[in-house]
């Protein structure tokens, strides 16, 4: 079993680690969910609350991945910008989709609410132009969400007004989702796996699901140390989706992606970074996030690892790229440095569906997991409950590719493509 990366986000709680024991028996449920993320333990929580028996099981600790690695932005978004979308699927879809999105953003304030969980939870979700363009592009987007979605909750800022928001000059305006926030997102996720264990899931970390087969009546769940039956299986294995994959995992093309947390910044400096308190992201392809802990440390993301392997360098540019933003942090070394896998789909919409009849799955969130991955465990959750598609059907809608150049060569593939989308970012800069 590994443990926590040792991030700003293990070493921040406040409360006792639970440990959960490991599967030592066989034994038989309604529901077996496969991976203890978000996505994993909110299927758990409305599964349960639909009044079905559910084991879930994790192979690590509970949100081990990306779960408890994150930026913790919340935002309503799906995918590289919803009217693409329009054009290749229709506007009702569009429309559900993006309702769908906003529910997701909801969802976390009514967990916080209905669970008691204490995340440090912060309004305010701000995207910054990184060049002339791409505010044009946010004046667009505007207006369809206004015009077409009735969606009046975000508005553009002036260059002036970003500057003010965020305390840097190099960007050029910006557009400001008001619902949206951030988190502390391993105090959120293990305060949703209190609330399933509550619940009466069952839990089980350093148990690895090893092989799963569909029987004419149930699933088999194979494990070190005993079989799990399960009427219905939810693969929510994200990113670390390996051998057990039901032919899905060629959708999602894993990449590391880095963050950084400096000591806590002392009040003079408090006040040239970030004084919105916001959660910020840039425009750029190959983009920087950042935004200020509850103690007010800069928790910096950015950098890409298309290897797989964890890459010091890469690790350390992080604070290479923190210093352009922030020059005036030269003295704010980061006192942590941690990476983990995002699972991108080649459309940037999270694939989320049934493999077959008693198999479901949801991944691919391509870095909008924190909100999404709560609706797609309702989802799910509510599929396998009333035996219909019911809201899955929207999902399945959106046709997920398999990333091309098959499993030896789709890495290649994407270093070329996001290298030419690189060089148009430095060309429009
Ligand atoms: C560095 C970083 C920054 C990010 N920043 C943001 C952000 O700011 N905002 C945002 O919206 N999204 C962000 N994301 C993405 C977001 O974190 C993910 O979309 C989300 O956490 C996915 O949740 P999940 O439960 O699907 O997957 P994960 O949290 O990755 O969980 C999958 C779990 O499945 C387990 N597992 C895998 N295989 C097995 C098996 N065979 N048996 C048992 N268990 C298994 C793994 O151990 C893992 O714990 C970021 C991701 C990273 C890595």
């Amino acid at each position: 079993m590994l443990d926590y990366p040792n991030s700003y986000y293990i070493e921040s709680l406040d409360r006792d680690l639970i440990h959960y024991p490991s599967l030592s028996d066989s034994d038989s449920c309604d529901l077996c969910i496969i991976g203890g993320g978000f996505t994993g333990l909110s299927t758990a929580i409305e599964a349960s609350k639909n009044g079905l028996k559910v084991i879930l099981l994790e192979q690590n600790k509970i949100a081990w991945g990306a779960s408890g690695r994150n930026g913790g932005q919340i935002g309503p978004d799906l995918s590289n910008g919803v009217e693409i979308l329009e054009k290749k699927y229709g506007f009702e879809v569009v429309k559900n989709l993006w309702n769908l999105s906003l529910d997701a953003v909801r969802l976390i304030d009514e967990r916080i609410e209905e669970f008691n969980i204490s995340c440090d939870k912060k309004l305010g979700n701000l995207t910054v132009a990184t060049n002339k363009s791409k505010l044009l592009d946010f004046e667009h987007e505007i207006e369809y969400f206004q015009n077409k979605l009735d969606y009046h909750q975000t508005k553009i800022l002036s260059k002036a007004e970003v500057s003010e928001a965020v305390g840097s000059e190099r960007y050029y305006g910006g557009h400001l989702f008001e619902q949206g926030g951030h988190i502390h997102p391993l105090k959120y996720a293990l305060g949703l796996a209190d609330a399933a264990t509550t619940l009466n899931v069952d839990i089980y970390e350093n148990t690895k699901a090893i092989k799963i087969s569909e029987e004419r009546n149930h699933v088999e769940v194979r494990t070190a140390k005993g079989i799990v039956k399960a009427k219905n299986v939810a693969l929510c294995c994200n990113a670390y989706l390996e051998e057990i994959d039901s032919g899905i995992k060629n959708r999602i093309m894993p990449i590391i992606n880095y963050m950084i947390a400096t000591k806590p910044l002392n009040q003079a400096l408090q006040k040239t970074v970030i004084p919105s308190d916001y959660c910020v992201s840039d425009t750029n392809f190959d983009l920087n996030y950042y935004r200020l802990s509850a103690d007010k440390r800069m928790i910096f993301g950015g950098g890409v690892s298309y290897s797989l392997k964890h890459s010091e360098v890469l690790a350390k540019k992080t604070e290479k790229r923190m210093l352009k933003v922030f020059p005036n942090l030269q003295n704010e070394k980061a006192e942590y440095i941690w990476g983990g896998y995002v699972g991108i789909t080649l459309n940037r919409v999270p694939d989320i569906g049934q493999a077959s009849r008693r198999i479901y799955y949801a991944h691919g969130f391509s870095g909008h997991g924190v909100a999404l991955t709560g609706i797609a465990g309702r989802v799910i959750a509510n599929s396998i409950h009333s035996d219909e598609k019911g809201v899955l059907e929207t999902f399945e809608k959106i046709k997920h590719r398999n990333f091309p150049g098959g499993r030896l060569f789709k890495m290649p593939l994407l270093v070329i493509i996001s290298t030419l989308q690189r060089m148009t970012d430095i060309f429009n800069a």
